[in-house]
């Protein structure tokens, strides 16, 4: 009975955090600009069936795909186990599915078993990928202490987790043996490679580490969901919204503002459509998180960390002060720290900084080539270029603020309808015969 008051109370506090930090995040993402959703309900969830649930974009790069997918697949069946962990917990039972499902029991625990090893297996390649191969996109100048930090804990944690796991069914196993209370489960095999290392301890040592084990796998997964939502894993889940809301347009596609659409429009002489108040927004561009688009922001949060947008960008690769990923862990960084501010009482937005400047810069805005390969290369369809296009809008027609070398071809693009210096009426001037 003290069991099981002591789990319903355990329950509730890591309810009670993280549902306060899921209600943290929706706030701070509605800090942005809404922005009308179109475009076809079945084709966005077809996107988030294959992108965010398939990881279809995962396999460009079929090692990490493979080991990526085994820890994906590890963590959904095996919180599967989870569920019978809750049910213990308050009806004070042990292991309350085996009965019900006799010899099928044992299959799934074998199955969870080894899709544990897997996790094991996965989360040691990729610990010695990032800190003993030291690939270049995990030690980039944004992967400072934190990030690295971060992704080792989520590592390390999911690998002690399994070992709990297996512990817990190795001690179980040898107290099935030794007290017809326990429920059997049959072989499982690979928590029984543990047993020559229990086997000579007492009874009351066993009940002990497996009732610890069980204690530490069910409030590690608790405080693991919590620790996700302040770290980059959280794209576990903000993947599906994200593939659910990314845009639909051709790649490269760069959306125009329809008010500019019309002057140009007019400028040339053809029918514009709209009439001149109706979409004259309050400023042009974006100087800070509540100009962008809230399915930016929510992208932020979805941003795996990853770098497969860094190690594709041309100005990166050229040595331009510009990195994609870098853009999506600033705007995170400021929602965090806007959300900080709201929740204290203070300013919030009106802080004295601004994401432009303050977090990213004009040399790196302006190193973009809007080439779309970020876009191209992101696992879960995260566009860095659709930010980095509004900061730019903002210097340039909020601040006259693009570089000399740009105004020019404004000028040109204004005057002659084309970048270069030249009228329009000498176009064709090449084909002339001499
Ligand atoms: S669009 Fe810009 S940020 Fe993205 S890869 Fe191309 S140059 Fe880099
Ligand atoms: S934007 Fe996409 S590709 Fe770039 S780091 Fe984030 S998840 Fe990876």
């Amino acid at each position: 009975m003290i069991q099981q008051l002591l789990f319903v109370l355990t329950l509730l506090v890591f309810g009670y955090f993280l549902r306060r930090r899921i209600l943290q995040i929706r706030n701070t993402i509605r800090l942005g600009r809404q922005v009308p959703v179109t475009g076809p309900v079945a084709q966005r969830l077809r996107n988030m069936l294959l992108v965010a649930f398939g990881q279809k974009k995962m396999f460009a790069r079929f090692i990490p795909a493979f080991l990526h997918l085994l820890i994906y697949i590890g963590f959904i069946v095996i919180n599967l186990e989870v569920l019978e962990f809750v049910i213990d917990g308050l009806a004070g039972t042990h292991r309350i599915f085996a009965p019900f499902l006799g010899s099928l029991y044992s299959v799934l625990m074998n199955v969870f078993e080894f899709l544990a090893v897997g996790v094991l297996v996965a989360c040691a390649v990729f610990l010695v990928r990032r800190n003993v191969l030291r690939l270049p996109r995990f030690w980039s100048a944004e992967m400072t202490s934190w990030p690295r930090l971060d992704a080792n804990i989520i590592l390390i944690t999911e690998m002690v987790l399994m070992l709990a796991i297996l512990k817990m069914n190795a001690a179980d196993q040898i107290l099935q043996q030794r007290d017809a209370h326990y429920t059997p489960t049959g072989k499982l095999f690979f928590s029984s490679l543990f047993i020559p290392l229990l086997e000579d301890y007492s009874t009351p040592f066993l009940i002990f580490v497996e009732r610890f084990a069980w204690w530490f796998h069910i409030t590690g997964i608790l405080g693991f969901a919590i620790y996700i939502t302040y770290s980059k894993h959280l794209h576990i889940f903000m993947a599906f919204p994200n593939t659910y809301y990314a845009r639909l347009e051709p790649a490269g596609y760069i959306s125009n503002m329809p008010v500019v659409t019309r002057e140009v429009k007019t400028m040339l002489g053809l029918q514009a459509e709209g009439t001149p108040a109706e979409d004259v927004p309050a400023h042009f561009g974006a100087k800070d998180i509540n100009d962008l688009p809230r399915t930016s922001l929510m992208a932020a949060y979805a941003c795996t960390e990853c770098g497969r947008c860094t190690s594709e960008c041309p100005a990166n690769l050229t040595g331009k002060k510009l990195s994609p990923r870098k853009i999506m862990m600033d705007v995170r960084d400021r929602l965090e720290e806007a959300g900080r501010n709201l929740r204290a009482g203070t300013k919030g937005l009106d802080d004295g900084k601004t994401l432009l400047d303050h977090y990213i810069t004009r040399e790196e805005i302006n190193a973009c080539t809007t080439c779309n390969a970020c876009a191209e290369a992101c696992p879960v369809l995260i566009n860095p270029m659709e930010i980095i296009i509004e900061l730019r809008r903002y210097v340039a027609m909020e601040e006259s603020g693009a570089p000399p070398a740009w105004n020019a071809m404004f000028q040109n693009l204004e005057t002659n309808f084309a970048p270069w210096k030249f009228p329009a009426a000498d176009r064709f001037n090449w084909a002339k015969e001499n």
